[in-house]
């Protein structure tokens, strides 16, 4: 036996426990893990609260992504001991996911754990964390260097927002943080933010075109926020767009792409190429500071992600919740 948390659907709806379950319930795969830890991500709370249609099959393990080691493979890339780490593929969403003491997952799914990263600290950066390395890449790629100015980042005192302020700012980039909790400027300073912005002033409707401020943005809100970001980006600069924290819709004009010449990188962690994912994680093991993993994590346990949720869709959680699933 082992516990996960269980989303089921009754005719009351949706319902979430703690269940024991028995290897023979785990879905097909090649590879089972053993769990060290999870974590409660934007997109687990979602599922948890039934928030939003993310579990598309019910009973659903939640959970997008795990750090763990392997316990038995018939996947030619793996070998009982091999320590893992997994970042959506739709687990947790159509398969069964990581908020579990165990998984079961396809081989090709796999990411092997760089070497000075512990399970722990694995799951500290989370989906979350290698997905603001995905829109460093996407900036990086697009020829934004340290020197070309200031990098806006929203929703900065959240899990992708903590660690792309951390990392940016450990590669040399001058970062302006925007938050709702400018109680967090201090947090958001140690990490490496050189100016904290209140989100206020980007939230409401503004003009197509303001001044240019942004070198790049990585905008992890979405919505008005993501429009006036684009609006005062510089003269052939980026925005890698990755989260709809303050909504899906995006009320812009093609004035900043067609007078200004910038570019939208989409960011997808989900269904994102083995060699990019593996180019992420190798980064952030280069490029995060392990010493600030620890003040953008704190740890649960497996009972207290239930609870974890509401308070992470309410943008109360500072950086990432780490979840011990033996707890
Ligand atoms: P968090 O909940 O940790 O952070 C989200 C942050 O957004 C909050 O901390 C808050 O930051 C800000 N925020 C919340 N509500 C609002 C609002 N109404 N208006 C403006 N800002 C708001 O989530 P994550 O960092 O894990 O994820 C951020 C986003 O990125 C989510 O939308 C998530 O779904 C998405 N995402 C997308 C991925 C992909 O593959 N494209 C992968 C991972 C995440 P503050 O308090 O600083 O203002």
């Amino acid at each position: 036996m082992f516990r996960a948390i269980l989303i089921e659907k009754t005719e009351a709806g949706q319902q979430c426990r703690i269940a024991g379950l028995e290897d023979a319930q785990l879905p097909e795969g090649e590879v089972t893990v053993h769990v060290a830890y999870s974590t409660v991500n934007y997109k687990d709370a979602l599922a948890i609260t039934g928030r939003s249609p993310v579990v598309r099959r019910f009973p659903m393990v939640p959970g997008i992504d795990f750090a763990g080691t392997v316990e038995a493979s018939t996947h030619p890339s793996w070998k009982p001991g091999d320590r893992v780490v997994l970042n959506g593929w739709g687990v947790g969403e159509t398969h069964w996911g990581g908020l579990s003491q165990k998984a079961r997952v396809q081989g090709d799914w796999l990411v092997r754990l760089p070497e000075v990263f512990t399970a722990r600290q694995a799951m500290a950066i989370g989906t979350a964390g290698y997905t603001a390395m995905l829109c460093v890449l996407a900036l990086e790629r697009h020829g934004v260097k340290p020197e070309s100015g200031e990098i806006l980042v929203t929703g900065a005192a959240g899990g992708v927002g903590s660690v792309a302020t951390a990392a940016l700012s450990r590669l040399g980039y001058t970062v302006v943080a925007s938050t709702g909790r400018t109680n967090e400027a201090a947090y958001l300073k140690s990490l490496g933010a050189s100016e904290v912005l209140d989100r206020a002033r980007f939230s409401a409707p503004g003009k197509p075109l303001q001044k240019e401020r942004w070198a790049g943005v990585i905008d992890t809100v979405g919505s008005h926020t993501l429009a006036n970001a684009c609006a005062a980006v510089r003269y052939r600069g980026a925005v890698a767009a990755c989260g709809l924290a303050g909504g899906m819709d995006f009320p812009s004009s093609v004035a900043p792409f067609i007078l200004r010449g910038i570019t939208l990188y989409g960011i997808d962690s989900v269904m994102a190429p083995p060699e990019l994912r593996r180019e992420a994680w190798a980064r952030l093991a280069r490029d995060l500071d392990a010493a600030r993993l620890e003040m953008i994590s704190r740890e649960i346990a497996l009972e207290e992600a239930i609870a974890a949720a509401p308070e992470v869709l309410a943008g109360r959680v500072r950086g990432r919740l780490v979840v011990d699933v033996a707890r």
